[in-house]
């Protein structure tokens, strides 16, 4: 161990000043290390489809945007410093911060390792206030970061730390509901979309053993889902081969974000089916009562994952060599990159490079 840094943290960054501004380097200070802290020294940061609707100022009034704002929150880096009282880990060891960093850890969901959910609301990695509801977090489009062990996660370290960072969100968001709901060896499971998320779905989900379809709207698509796991590909479009896989599926993990029919879906579960949904379109969409009552389907929700079970996907994405597919890009590149993510102009994931911020 050595002793803790006594002042605030200098950090370079690239910050958003409004909806409509362009990223621009911007220095901050992050608090000083404190005894149960550690100082993570940035490699890389994945480019989440939130961090652009959170820029952009998209989720108001829901989710508010503030502004001068560094997104980011697939993160990965090397320790610099530790405080006196960390024992999870030492200098030099690879760690990755989630979507949040901090929470109550009082109530029934923080004890309960299911932070994400914590009823007087977590602290954000980004766009949000540590939990003295004053001072603004900063994410991962920048150099350093310092926070809680506790929020903290352990990464093994391996030649592809870049492709590592979007599982931070994009893979426990796939994994946790994955788990929850049961897939594994004799299940059927569908991928519907294949974007950031959907891909880290499709390779989980095969990984558990589960046979796994990949439900799109783009036929071209169908190679690579076949590449990343999948043994079955319906093009969602064509309604004789929907039809064919009309109440064939035991799971599906909607990730899709645009505007879609969940319906459609629906329909495509066999009895006591389920569908969980984590991708966030922009408009709510109506939904007959039949399509759930006729086979007993439910449809549910899942929200990232608490810091365990997030610690127990890094885990298992590395016993299994799961990683993300990602473009490295360098961080003036990033308004080109949330051009092209919005248009699914990306396979699947970009990540920033940010060693040299
Ligand atoms: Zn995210
Ligand atoms: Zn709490």
């Amino acid at each position: 161990m050595i002793a803790a840094e006594t002042k605030a943290v200098a950090a370079k960054g690239y910050a958003t000043h409004g909806p409509e501004a362009k990223f621009a380097p911007f220095e901050f200070t992050r608090r000083e290390v404190g005894p149960r802290d550690v100082l993570i020294d940035i490699q890389y940061c994945g480019i989440c489809h939130s961090d652009i609707h959170q820029a952009r100022a998209e989720w108001e009034p829901m989710m508010p945007s503030m502004y001068p704002m560094v997104p980011g929150h697939e993160i990965v880096g090397r320790v610099s410093a530790v405080g006196s009282d960390v024992t999870k880990f030492g200098i030099g060891d690879i760690a990755g911060i989630g979507c949040f960093v901090d929470s109550c850890r009082e109530c029934p969901s923080c004890t309960g390792g299911i932070e994400q959910y914590c009823v007087k609301g977590s602290a954000q990695t980004y766009n949000s206030t540590e939990m003295d509801r004053k001072t603004p977090t900063y994410g991962g489009y920048s150099n350093k970061y310092v926070i809680d062990e506790e929020y903290a996660l352990k990464v093994n370290a391996t030649d592809d730390i870049a492709g590592v960072a979007p599982l931070l969100c994009a893979g426990i968001t796939t994994y946790s509901p994955l788990k929850r709901w049961g897939s594994g060896p004799g299940k059927k499971v569908a991928i519907a979309g294949l974007g950031g998320l959907g891909h880290m779905g499709v390779k989980i989900a095969a990984a558990m053993g589960a046979e796994v379809t990949v439900l799109s709207t783009s036929p071209s698509k169908e190679a690579d889902a076949r590449k990343l796991g999948a043994i079955n590909f319906v093009n969602i479009k064509d309604a004789d081969a929907t039809k064919a896989a009309a109440r064939s599926f035991d799971l599906i993990l909607d990730t899709i974000s645009a505007n879609h029919d969940y319906g459609a879906y629906l329909s495509l579960l066999g009895l006591n089916g389920v569908m969980v949904v984590v991708g966030v379109p922009t408009e709510p969409t109506p939904l007959n009562a039949f399509s759930l009552i006729g086979g007993n389907k439910v449809l549910a929700g899942s929200l990232i994952g608490g810091i365990s079970e997030t610690q127990e996907m890094l885990d298992f994405c590395a016993a299994n060599d799961i990683t993300s597919d990602v473009e490295v890009i360098s961080p003036d590149r990033i308004e080109e990159a949330y051009d092209r993510t919005v248009k699914s102009d990306v396979r699947y994931r970009f990540v920033i490079d940010m060693q040299n911020a």
